[in-house]
């Protein structure tokens, strides 16, 4: 064997998770005693809520410890069923517990494609679903909006279309809303007309609503209609990870699909890990049984408004409206072609973010990793007043540049 046959040609192109890759870093930074303003995180701080902690305890005093059900606790499918409001529409039976979101879209993408088959992505796909669906020998593609910024980013139905046409070996077009990265959020009539298209070619329309609940000024989720057709056609992945403080080392997600998707999937499962840990998916349980805590959400709002508002004033750099996630995405591209105080001249998102990091200790996500050269992801999930002092250390250095 060769030395670069010791590891599989796919996955040897493979890179760590960005977001794992920011937190090293920022802890190299931390650890020479320079100054850090995490915007990088795809997490939110805070408490964890005692009745999540406590049934994790109580699981493990209890000696819930055994294996389980692959498919998740029949408790806990129930109660994500009640969690989404579809409990009219599906049965325990349509749920599959996983080790987070990330395994319910590994699952469907290995459920349904076939070596080479197309998986449809929209046009700033989060981090993870590239290399998942190359995992699962699929083939990504991302669909590109025609009417490109003008619309956020954001695809339409039109676009799916004209897609799809193309690629007769479609199996499903997964879309993210509210997207991360971007902050944007489609209308309950864009969801609609996307889902109907899918539909109409015969692919799956997986629904990835991992921050559904982080929505802000008052508005409300995009549920996908479901009737006899679109049930055959739709998958929502969902889990603990966002809409929660500090929930997502609980590792645990889960995905609600058809019967037969679903069946394939806990089959699947059964096969690789059994599913997820019990006094894990205890704690999951208890979260979701309990009344919703919307202060999270008020928190991120605040912070929002006051990110926005410093961000504005910044050099070089146009600001998106956010209306949900806990992600603010900048367009950074008037900071190409400029230069350092060092020399360098910036020529990509990458740059602009490693300047930011190497000058101010403000940490971004690269636009690079979302495929979308020229921008920023910039969380704000974090407490007020690094979110001031590491704002002003941005403008500092932004305005540093000739
Ligand atoms: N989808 C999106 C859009 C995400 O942002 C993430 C996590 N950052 C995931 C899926 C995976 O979630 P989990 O941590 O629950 O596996």
């Amino acid at each position: 064997m060769l030395e670069a046959e010791r590891i599989s040609a796919k996955l040897g192109k493979f890179r760590p998770s960005l977001t794992l890759e920011l937190k090293r870093l920022a802890q190299a930074r931390r650890e020479q005693g320079l100054p850090v303003y995490d915007f990088g995180l795809g997490e939110t701080k805070g408490r964890l809520a005692p009745h999540i902690a406590e049934a994790a305890q109580r699981a493990y005093r209890e000696g819930q410890t055994m294996y389980g059900d692959p498919a998740g606790m029949p408790e806990l499918r129930a109660a994500v069923l009640d969690w989404l409001g579809v409990a009219g529409s599906y049965g325990i039976d349509n749920v599959v517990v996983t080790a987070g979101a990330k395994q319910s879209l590994f699952n469907i993408f290995l459920s349904v494609a076939n070596p080479a088959d197309c998986v449809l992505f929209d046009s700033a796909p989060w981090v993870s679903y590239q290399p998942l669906a190359v995992a699962a020998y699929a083939f990504p593609v991302m669909v590109l909006p025609e009417a490109g910024e003008a619309t956020h980013l954001k695809v339409s139905a039109r676009d799916l279309r004209r897609n799809l046409r193309l690629r007769p070996h479609a199996k499903l077009f997964l879309l993210n809303n509210p997207v991360n990265p971007t902050g944007q959020l489609y209308e309950a009539r864009d969801v609609e007309e996307l889902l109907a298209v899918c539909v109409e070619h015969r692919v799956y329309f997986v629904l990835d609503r991992l921050y559904w609940k982080l929505l802000f000024d008052g508005r409300s989720y995009a549920e996908p209609p479901i009737d006899a057709e679109t049930r055959r056609w739709l998958v929502q992945v969902d889990g603990m990870s966002k809409n929660f403080r500090r929930t997502g080392g609980l590792r645990i997600g889960w995905s609600v699909a058809p019967e037969d998707l679903a069946r394939a999937m806990a089959n699947l499962q059964s096969h690789y890990t059994s599913g997820p840990s019990l006094p894990a998916q205890h704690a999951a349980l208890a979260a979701l049984r309990h009344p919703y805590d919307g202060e999270l959400r008020e928190n991120l709002e605040r912070n929002r408004d006051l990110l926005l508002a410093g961000a504005a004033e910044l050099p070089h750099v146009e600001v998106w409206p956010t209306p949900a996630t806990f992600y603010s995405f900048w367009d950074v591209r008037g900071c190409f072609g400029r230069t350092t105080p060092t020399g360098e001249v910036l020529g990509s998102s990458d740059d602009v973010a490693g300047y930011l990091i190497r000058e101010a200790g403000f940490i971004t996500a690269s636009g690079g990793a979302f495929l979308q050269d020229g921008y920023l992801r910039v969380s704000f999930a974090i407490p007020e007043e690094e979110l001031r002092a590491g704002l002003a250390a941005a403008a500092r250095a932004l305005s540093a540049l000739t």
